[in-house]
């Protein structure tokens, strides 16, 4: 029984605008659920991915609007890294980010940069087969595109008090501080860095968890693995679109584990995800109350995909 890397990852936005011109427009991602928060359903749960929603390419943040930045510390994870094709990409993206505002960092097989929060975010030029996860923006070209998630580097002054548990989830160890979680079709690395000072503070900008992916048929067996390696799991939680449990690990860091399907074509068609609100059946009858109350949102694609056909058309 093995975990197939990560399913996705959480963070914090405090400007949810913003964080979908980011994500949806610079980076070239599909929004592809637009929902609330299971518990606060004034506030977004926002989820990025390849075209299809993919586990292994879902970045999801929680809107907590006006929040203060935050900064990652021990027991957080401070860096969200992608896979692209080739260096050429890694060019693309640097000319690209900086031509959008954004600094970039570039040493060969890396950029590095972060987003408009301060959250770090990594691409590298991929070791693996797995199949790409890739979306289609109107103005990144196929083989420029993100390919879904490498990995995360979390912070840790203490790595080897995880390995029981990290063994346990069959978690193979690389590498000093570096494991790699590997199934039959993808895998990711986690890796632990030596923290920085000063203590973390969770705010806009920074990663609440990262969720691990299960075979639907595997999940409880993997709750059991949890306790097994002395976390203390959650029970099972509908999230809808996937079935989660949530457990700490010793480093500190929230690890969920989730499972691949129903996915997020459960309540709206393949073609159409993220397009319109999407709420949970217990909040279904106070649409009309909710929906005027969130914050509206910029669709970049549609308005990239416009600026990409008239500039097609323009007499040059
Ligand atoms: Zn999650």
């Amino acid at each position: 029984m093995r975990l197939e890397g990560i399913h996705h990852i959480t963070a914090i936005t405090g400007d949810a605008p913003r964080n979908v011109e980011f994500y949806a427009g610079t980076l070239g991602l599909r929004l592809v659920k637009k929902t609330v928060n299971q518990d606060d359903p004034t506030v977004y749960h926002l989820f990025y991915a390849d075209e299809r929603g993919s586990a292994g390419a879902d970045l999801t943040f929680f809107e907590y609007p006006g929040a203060a930045p935050g900064r990652a510390g021990e027991g957080m994870v401070h860096r969200v890294v992608w896979r692209v094709a080739s260096e050429a990409a890694l060019d693309f993206w640097a000319e690209r980010l900086a031509s959008e505002g954004t600094a970039t960092d570039r040493a060969p097989g890396s950029l590095r940069f972060s987003d408009p929060e301060g959250l770090d975010l990594e691409l590298v030029v991929e070791q693996t087969d797995d199949p790409p996860l890739t979306a289609a923006a109107p103005d990144v070209p196929v083989a420029m595109a993100l390919r879904g998630f490498a990995g995360v580097r979390a912070y840790s002054s203490r790595p080897e008090a995880s390995r029981e548990l990290l063994s346990s989830l069959a978690f193979e160890p690389g590498a000093e501080r570096s494991w790699e979680v590997r199934g039959e079709r993808r895998g990711s690395f986690h890796v632990y860095d030596e923290p920085p000072a000063e203590r973390g503070r969770p705010g806009a900008g920074t990663v609440h968890h990262v969720a691990f992916a299960s075979l639907l048929e595997e999940h409880e067996a993997w709750r059991s693995r949890a306790l097994e390696g002395g976390a203390q799991p959650t029970p099972v939680i509908d999230r809808f679109y996937f079935r989660s449990i949530y457990f700490r690990e010793p480093s500190g860091v929230l690890f969920e584990i989730a499972t691949i399907g129903p996915g997020f074509a459960t309540d709206e068609p393949e073609e159409h995800l993220g397009e319109r609100l999407s709420l949970p059946p217990a909040y279904e009858s106070l649409r009309a109350r909710i929906e005027p109350r969130l914050t509206p949102l910029p669709d970049p694609r549609a308005r990239r995909r416009a600026a990409a056909a008239a500039g097609a058309g323009a007499p040059s």
